[in-house]
């Protein structure tokens, strides 16, 4: 198979660069080690879904102090596939830092055009109070009572009914992930689509890419010679491709750098009817100490879901349970200063990720904040994630239940080759003709959930090449998304 560009994983990264590149007139072939799932056999059934839709039935566990669950999506639309459609642009302030630290070119005015895009596409709006659901009215209230600032999160939904399940796949295609919205898209624009392909070979001669070997899920082999190759694996896959092509080693930051946005969530049990899963379960932020790195945002989910997650044992636990109609439950967020670590074990993922003290302070503060907010909101009882008689204060790493969704950083950009695996145009510093475009390039924590980071970055990446390319890459054929001549994301 030939094309101008492969790119390899459909989720946040690869769907829209292959979008982008199609409708600019590059011949694609996007390769998904996952299936095509089709949300008409979406249960909503936790233990079901996570199997189906999740690499590894979502199990995908970091090691270190403490050991963390890292669910990741595998399919058509990757992650944002399970993903809770919360939308943030990349913060001023982290631009700042990468463009001080990184030496990358990158500003709120120069990305504004690619944010606009990847909005219009995803039909990100604000989540309406109704739809938020009594859980988000809990957290409201007490950051009212508190004086802390707060909102209603924006999201990539299209008619939402609030079925509260967005991370076991969203039933009515609501959720507007990658899936349904930019691979159409790059299907229509002539992209081909190959899914249950596992990329196992970037091919290069001569330092310059020359194409992909991949094993198609019947064993088969398949190989596409292109001369541009995007890598969109995500955090976690992309730098153990590169490393096992012996590519993006230069600098010797493959793998590192991780940054996870390590989260947790708190119960409580209210005086009123919350029913937490009616609404969109991630609806409601609290933000009042973001600039100390801790960030309130809503969670909630079915009675299997609560049960699982419910930080209480025994005769407690059934306890609650038998009022999980009265039970709120909302979610914080570290951006972390911490780093980890990914390589290979037998072709497999080895991720090590000890949290730092600094960051320990953070869930510490954080906990007994989210303690406060749900005492304020008037909480009879409230649920810490904390073993039984351990205060927020008192808390070491290890008694922490976290669990990480936004991995980040293992093939940081930075225009210096010695310090980074990418420049600042996601090109793999020490070979001709890759790319990056997911998690990976994100060179530290966002402090604010990373996927229209990632879609932004994409499309600057995708406008970047199709400027550059030779014909027949730039001469546009079929007809063009409605937005495209309205932005041009510069470089
Ligand atoms: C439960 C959950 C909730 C989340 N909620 C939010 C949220 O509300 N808002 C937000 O901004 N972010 C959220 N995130 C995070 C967000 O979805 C991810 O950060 C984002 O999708 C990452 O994009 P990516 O392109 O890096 O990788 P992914 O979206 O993970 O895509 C990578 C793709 O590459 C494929 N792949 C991997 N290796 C290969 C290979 N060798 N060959 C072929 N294909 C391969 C994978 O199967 C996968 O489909 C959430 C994550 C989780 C788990
Ligand atoms: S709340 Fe329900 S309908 Fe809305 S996006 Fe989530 S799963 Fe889909």
């Amino acid at each position: 198979m030939n094309a101008d560009i492969c790119v390899i994983g459909s989720g946040a990264g690869g769907a829209v660069a292959a979008a982008e590149l199609a409708e600019g007139g590059a011949e694609v072939v996007l390769l998904e080690q996952g299936a095509a799932h089709d949300p008409d056999d979406f249960s909503a059934r936790p233990p079901e879904m996570l199997a189906r839709l999740y690499r590894d039935g979502g199990q995908t566990l970091t090691l270190g102090k403490p050991p963390m669950l890292l669910p990741l999506g595998r399919g058509i639309g990757g992650t944002t596939l399970v993903n809770s459609g919360t939308c943030f642009r990349t913060p001023a302030h982290v631009l700042e830092r990468w463009s001080a630290e990184f030496g990358l070119e990158l500003d709120e005015a120069s990305l504004r055009p690619c944010f606009e895009r990847v909005e219009q596409a995803l039909s990100v709006a604000e989540v309406t109070p109704e739809l938020a659901g009594a859980n988000a009215a809990v957290a409201r209230r007490g950051a009212e009572r508190l004086g802390w600032s707060h909102g209603y999160l924006s999201r990539n939904a299209r008619g939402c009914v609030g079925s509260g399940v967005c991370v076991f796949g969203c039933p009515t295609s609501a959720k507007q992930h990658t899936g349904i919205t930019y691979i159409p898209r790059a299907r229509a624009a002539g992209a081909r689509i190959v899914t249950g392909a596992d990329v196992r070979e970037i091919v290069l001669e001569r330092g310059r890419a020359r194409g992909v070997r991949a094993r198609l899920s019947g064993g088969r082999a398949l190989e596409v010679r292109a001369p541009l190759v995007v890598v969109a694996c995500g955090a976690i896959h992309t730098p153990l491709l590169l490393a096992r092509n012996g590519i993006g080693g230069g600098s010797g930051q493959l793998g590192r750098n991780l940054s996870l946005h390590p989260a947790t969530a708190a119960f409580a049990l209210m005086e009123e009817r919350i029913d937490m899963a009616r609404g969109v379960p991630q609806s409601f932020y609290v933000d009042e100490f973001a600039a100390e790195g801790i960030m309130f945002e809503g969670v909630a989910g079915p009675p299997g879901y609560a049960a699982m997650s419910l930080p209480l044992s025994g005769a407690r636990h059934a306890r609650a349970m038998a009022r999980y109609r009265d039970l709120a439950q909302f979610g914080l967020m570290v951006s972390d200063s911490s780093r980890g670590q990914v390589r290979s074990l037998g072709g497999r993922p080895l991720i090590r990720y000890d949290l730092a003290h600094e960051d320990l302070l953070k869930f510490r503060a954080g906990l007994a904040r989210l303690e406060e907010l749900f005492l304020a909101a008037g909480a009879r009882e409230v649920y810490l994630p904390l073993p039984q008689g351990v205060r927020p204060e008192q808390a070491r790493a290890r008694d922490l239940k976290l669990m990480a969704f936004h991995p980040l950083g293992t093939a940081r950009a930075d225009a210096r080759p010695s310090h980074g695996v990418t420049d600042g145009e996601l090109a793999v510093h020490d070979v001709e003709g890759v790319y990056v475009a997911d998690g990976s390039v994100v060179p530290s924590a966002l402090g604010v959930n990373p996927q229209m980071t990632i879609m932004a970055l994409a499309t600057r990446l995708a406008m970047n090449l199709l400027e550059k390319a030779p014909a027949p890459a730039t001469a546009a054929r079929g007809a063009p998304h409605e937005s495209e001549s309205e932005a041009a994301c510069p470089s």
